[in-house]
């Protein structure tokens, strides 16, 4: 499973900065074009953190929306899938900008 690997990845990298500090609360921003199954990387966090220093931590997740600007009118505009195509009149293709993130965005130690 792709999610375990990344997971284990995160696991991984928050335990190196957090050293021998417990780790309280980890969030990660997710992007809803990443590929990135949510409730699999809750699962597996819970699985991975065992006997590390994020034992017991609360996992937070935030989602980024996709977006994209179009290359033929220039707009902002939503989308949900790779394939998606600007609404304007040219049907160009979109450059996605937001979306494919997955980013450790905060990590809190306990105090
Ligand atoms: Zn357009």
């Amino acid at each position: 499973m792709h999610e375990l690997s990344v997971t284990r990845n995160i696991v991984a990298i928050v335990a190196e900065k957090a050293g021998t500090r417990p780790v309280e609360r980890v969030r990660l921003q997710i992007g809803r074009l990443s590929g990135i199954e949510v409730s699999a990387i809750q699962f597996c966090y819970d699985v991975c953190i065992a006997g590390t220093v994020l034992e017991g931590s609360r996992l937070e997740i935030e989602h980024v929306d996709g977006r994209a600007r179009c290359l033929g009118c220039d707009k902002d505009v939503m989308v949900e899938h790779f394939t998606a195509r600007c609404p304007c009149e040219q049907q160009a293709r979109l450059q996605i900008t937001h979306g494919e993130e997955l980013l450790i965005k905060e990590m809190e130690i306990r105090a």
